[in-house]
């Protein structure tokens, strides 16, 4: 007990303390960390851990819904909903923000960023926002296009704009800005297609560039930035930065007032292949590292490697979270990522030093990670330049961008994890870069065609993997095992939120909004809401009392590479906020029927329908499905009124649809390119009648 008591005081001792600085510095926490939801994952520590217990283990049943917000999206909705001074705050996709009453749900405003939607394609996993940031009176959105905005909290009008990328480049903004001594802080994405990753801190009144903090290095010929990027080109071959290198921080980046240290997750590299991308050697820092940042220079403190010389796009990026621990009798402050690699580590915050770092998924590629050197211990089929080797976690990682949450009164870590992912990867031997689409360096997105390879081309004791679940761990950092966890027989579920109330919330892939006991993961109340949940949510108190928002609109990379677990075809997303002893007769959100099919004529010689396939993987697939079947979001082109065929090369390659987001790719496909790929799709058309 003495234990569970020096870690809750030392929890509250984080708030307090990040209270305490940055009360000269910002009317943000000057409103008070406890019982408003002020920034992304509630506080600058982001436990996304609330002290609140009026709804707790023995009353959750009473809860029933506030209000709802319909957002007017009918993609994914990946934002925590903040709270202050009785406004809601989130965002949709397109990076477009709503502030509502926070007693009703009714619109306060609604600001559009007015993002070019012909550049829909440079996000390489849906158009999705993950929510903004609040400070002295603003509201910070980063929006896709690369700009950074902030607006007047109350009023909803721009107050100034940066834009934070070449935008020329496939750069794309989905995270949320975090503001932190006094300075706005935002990475970006784009590793898949090429880009150069970093991170950057702009003054929170005027816009002015602070610091920014190259995640991998530049073309050694121009000159470095700093001698951290000296230091970092130290570990890359060949000419990596003709592509960009990577690394691209497009999530985390969480702030110790005390230590004066910005923690930043980086991404993976670009290309994936580090054959292609390094000449198959070293290390490239700071790729899929966890970096800690000066905040008033952006110059590297120390840095963590979590997977050296990224193979694998296992990206660091994920959600990094701040408490403290008590480790052989010594009490430590830490900081813990589960990254995409499948390992659980905990570090020391303020020197980088690896506690304990294992595996919480299956992970095939490393068989643990060395205490001595702090590095992983990699299987002879991990290195796959030679064959095609079957690696767990695959791309989707074993834990993605879904928030997880800490409670300090249980000690547990409650992990949105992904179990058994895996990926058959190969070097591309036709690899080569183009600009403007996706450059892996392997045949991701073409898995048909990795398939139809002999079997006696895999790298020894790899091959099918069981198929994709996902689990609620509720991880003991400790005792490095989950104490208990939730099985779901989908891909991921939604992002968590844990209570003081022995509570701990979720929403999931099919569409259940669930509250566990924190303790023990009793279901103690379940409701449906008709429409998959990807997000984290959040909880506020007004009035006296307790309120839970969640955001619920299906999307995301699942959605876009995978299926619709609740089977509903284009659901509208919603704002839900629940109170106890609110309305509890809620109805399920409804889909769009789907359309009645008719017949369409289509060639189905075996090579157009092969070539067809192999240039939709390429091409299509990461926005329309694995072959053509939509995951409920993105139209779905099996079911398209027979006229868009005859308008096909029209919306391909004439761009007659940019204004919808789909791009004109006649840059990229033939006239006869194009045709293969409609003949494609009408035989997928053909086969969904077949069935039916
Ligand atoms: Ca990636």
């Amino acid at each position: 007990m003495k234990t569970h008591l020096n870690i809750i005081l030392a929890s509250l001792t984080l708030c307090a303390t990040a209270s305490a600085s940055a009360q000269t510095t910002s009317e943000l926490v000057e409103a008070g960390f406890n019982n408003e939801w002020l920034t992304y994952g509630h506080d600058y520590a982001e436990t996304r851990f609330s002290t609140m217990n009026q709804i707790n283990d023995t009353n959750v049943s009473r809860l029933g819904v506030a209000w709802t917000f319909d957002t007017d999206s009918f993609r994914g909705l990946e934002a925590t909903p903040l709270m202050m001074d009785g406004v809601v705050y989130a965002t949709r996709p397109w990076s477009s923000v709503f502030a509502v009453d926070a007693r009703t749900g009714e619109l306060l405003w609604n600001y559009d960023p007015q993002v070019d939607k012909t550049i829909g394609w440079k996000a390489c996993c849906d158009v999705v926002n993950r929510g903004v940031a609040l400070y002295d009176g603003k509201v910070y959105v980063g929006a896709l296009d690369g700009r950074l905005i902030a607006l007047d909290a109350k009023t909803g009008q721009e107050i100034w704009s940066v834009v934070t990328v070449d935008q020329s480049r496939p750069y794309t903004i989905t995270g949320a800005p975090r503001v932190m001594d006094g300075k706005v802080v935002i990475g970006n994405g784009g590793s898949e297609l090429g880009v150069r990753g970093y991170v950057t801190a702009y003054d929170a009144n005027t816009g002015e560039q602070a610091w920014r903090f190259w995640v991998v290095p530049g073309n050694p010929a121009d000159g470095f930035e700093n001698p951290d990027m000296e230091f970092a080109a130290t570990t890359w071959f060949g000419n990596w930065w003709e592509v960009g290198g990577g690394g691209t921080s497009w999530d985390s980046m969480i702030y110790d007032p005390e230590a004066r240290l910005v923690y930043v997750g980086t991404g993976n590299g670009s290309p994936w292949s580090r054959e292609l991308r390094s000449n198959g050697m070293g290390d490239n820092l700071f790729l899929s590292s966890i970096v800690a940042l000066d905040v008033d220079t952006g110059r590297v403190a120390w840095y963590y490697q979590t997977t050296p010389g990224d193979d694998w796009d296992y990206t660091a990026v994920q959600p990094l979270m701040l408490t403290e621990l008590v480790i052989n009798g010594q009490e430590r402050k830490v900081i813990m990522q589960a990254p995409k690699n499948g390992f659980f580590y905990v570090l020391d915050r303020i020197t980088g030093e690896l506690l304990s770092a294992e595996p919480y998924s299956l992970v095939t590629w490393a068989t643990g990670v060395s205490k001595e050197t702090g590095r992983p211990i990699e299987t002879p089929q991990a290195r796959y330049a030679d064959f095609i080797s079957t690696i767990s976690p695959g791309p989707g990682g074993a834990h993605n961008w879904h928030p997880m949450s800490y409670s300090p009164l249980t000690g547990l870590v409650y992990l949105p994890s992904q179990q058994g992912t895996r990926f058959d990867y190969t070097v591309d031997p036709n690899y080569e870069y183009k600009p403007g689409t996706w450059n892996t360096g392997t045949p991701f997105g073409s898995t048909e065609g990795i398939t139809r390879l002999p079997q006696d081309q895999y790298a020894e004791g790899t091959g099918p993997i069981n198929p994709t679940q996902s689990a609620l761990l509720a991880w003991d950092p400790l005792a490095n095992a989950p104490r208990w966890q939730i099985d779901y027989p989908t891909g991921p579920s939604g992002g968590t939120m844990a209570t003081a109330g022995n509570l701990v919330f979720q929403g999931t892939a099919d569409g259940h909004f669930v509250a566990y006991a924190a303790d023990d993961g009793e279901k103690l109340w379940d409701v449906d809401l008709g429409i998959g949940v990807i997000a984290a949510p959040s909880t506020w108190e007004l009035d006296g009392k307790q309120y839970i928002s969640v955001l619920a609109g299906w999307g995301g990379s699942s959605a876009l590479f995978g299926t619709n677990p609740t089977g509903k075809y284009k659901v509208e997303g919603r704002l839900w906020t629940f109170v106890l002893d609110g309305d509890r007769n809620i109805q399920p959100a409804q889909g769009i029927d789907r359309p009645e099919l008719t017949a369409v004529p289509f060639d189905a010689a075996p090579a157009v329908q092969s070539h067809g396939a192999d240039l939709f993987a390429q091409r299509c697939a990461m926005c329309h499905g694995r072959n053509a079947a939509s995951g409920g979001t993105i139209n779905d082109l099996r079911y398209a009124a027979p006229a868009t065929f005859d308008i096909f090369q029209n919306i391909v390659r004439e761009g007659a649809y940019t204004g919808l987001g789909m791009p004109n790719l006649g840059a990229f496909l033939t006239e006869a390119e194009a045709d293969a790929i409609k003949q494609f799709i009408l035989s997928r058309r053909a086969a969904v009648m077949e069935q039916q």
